[in-house]
């Protein structure tokens, strides 16, 4: 009987073998995972978990019935530390799994401040794992005083949740604006503007010099302009970067991630990769995306190929963000954007529409799920939005899906 391995019990790994069943794979499925806990959604980590306002039941993506009924052996608790290509095994503590195919999920790694400059003081937490909030929560509380580092969306998702929880959060960026490698200047003006509304302080344009603390554990902060503020938590939000380690060390190619073909196959034949921790082809280039659609699509488009199929993978991507009570939604990829038009709501519901030339990219909608809806399908089906329209928030979007 064939089987086939999954490193990486995640996002992808969770939905990759649920859709080799559900294509009527029949033989031997084992998903391998480092956490001790089963597959969960990692969004609510910064949201609705942190916040208090989700049970940890509800993060997990399967129950554990569901893997047991569909004949899907799950190890969890240990990292596979070697995959030898060439016997075709993985190796996970003392055993040594043989496959006939292979396919890693293995997602990505928080960025880490450095020990030297107070990355390993007791106080610091990364929002990556489930062990990093559970870690984090309890210091998450009325009164504390909180230092984010980075003005990203996990950045900027925890300061929400700390605000809304009485901390006084300080966020440092050390770009120019906030949201700045993600969006436009008018969505990091909105949600600057949202922010200080709920007594965050956003400090852009300034960066993290080093953090001090007293007996080991974190209580103040030097920022590059020799400023100082006293902290008693800080959450660090500096980007991640693809899980490669595993891949680079049986010799797979590397590129900005595991490197794939359009099927989604990596540099050796018997071996895929999806999610966060793979590169594949895209227009002129390569793409690695960092979002939930992305890692359940590809998932399953790599499942398919890996029964047989040739279907390359083409992505849809959107993503969305929750931060008080706004709900961002993007549509599309804004990359290469010259300019961007405005639909301006209430000043609760706008959003903004990136085009390139006359050609619409992608769509920031905030409290608005009709922009996003319109501007996902018409980017989905590569048409582009008559700006005239898009800019006069009292123009119906909807006759633009039929233009
Ligand atoms: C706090 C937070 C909020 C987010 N919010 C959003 C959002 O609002 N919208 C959105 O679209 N996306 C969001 N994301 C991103 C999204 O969660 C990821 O893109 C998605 O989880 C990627 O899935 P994945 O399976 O590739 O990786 P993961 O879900 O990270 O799974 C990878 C798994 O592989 C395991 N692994 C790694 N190496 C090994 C090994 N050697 N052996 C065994 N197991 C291994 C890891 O332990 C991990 O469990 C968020 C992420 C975080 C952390």
């Amino acid at each position: 009987m064939s089987h086939y391995v999954v490193i990486g019990a995640g996002q992808a790994g969770a939905s990759l073998v649920a859709k080799l069943r559900k294509d009527g794979f029949t033989g031997e499925i084992t998903l391998i995972g480092a956490e001790p806990v089963l597959p969960y959604q990692r969004p609510p980590l910064s949201k609705a978990y942190l916040l208090g306002d989700m049970a940890l039941e509800r993060l997990f993506l399967r129950p554990e019935s569901f893997y047991a009924e569909q004949s899907i052996t799950v190890k969890l608790g240990q990292p596979v530390t070697a995959i030898d290509p060439v016997g075709k095994t993985v190796t996970v503590g003392d055993e040594v799994i043989a496959y006939d195919q292979l396919a890693l999920t293995t997602g990505s790694d928080p960025r880490r401040l450095p020990a030297a400059i107070g990355g390993d003081l007791d106080g610091v937490f990364v929002v990556r794992g489930l062990d990093d909030v559970d870690a984090m929560a309890p210091h998450v509380v009325k009164g504390k005083r909180a230092l984010i580092v980075g003005g990203g969306y996990i950045g900027l998702e925890a300061a929400a949740v700390a605000a809304k929880l009485g901390v006084k959060v300080t966020l440092v960026e050390m770009a120019d604006r906030i949201l700045q490698r993600v969006a436009a200047k008018e969505t990091s003006d909105y949600f600057r503007t949202l922010h200080s509304e709920h007594g965050v302080e956003i400090i852009e344009g300034i960066g993290l010099q080093r953090l001090v603390g007293t007996d080991g554990r974190v209580t103040g902060a030097i920022l590059s302009d020799d400023s100082e503020i006293d902290v008693d938590f800080v959450v660090v939000g500096v980007g991640i970067a693809p899980s490669t380690a595993l891949a680079e060390m049986a010799g797979l190619e590397i590129e900005n991630g595991i490197k794939t073909d359009a099927l989604g196959r990596t540099s050796d034949a018997s071996i895929w990769a999806a999610g966060d921790c793979a590169s594949f082809p895209y227009r002129k280039g390569r793409l690695r995306l960092e979002s939930v659609p992305n890692a359940i699509d590809q998932a399953e488009c790599v499942a398919a190929n890996m029964m047989g199929g040739e279907t390359a993978y083409v992505p849809q991507p959107w993503f969305w963000s929750d931060q008080y009570d706004v709900k961002l939604q993007i549509a599309g990829l804004n990359t290469g954007y010259d300019h961007i038009v405005s639909r301006l709501g209430d000043g609760q519901t706008v959003s903004f529409w990136y085009y390139k030339g006359g050609q619409l990219l992608a769509v920031d909608a905030m409290n608005d799920p009709r922009a996003y809806m319109v501007g996902k399908r018409l980017i989905d089906n590569g048409k582009t939005a008559d700006p005239a329209i898009v800019s006069d928030p009292e123009a119906d979007l909807k006759p633009l899906l039929k233009a």
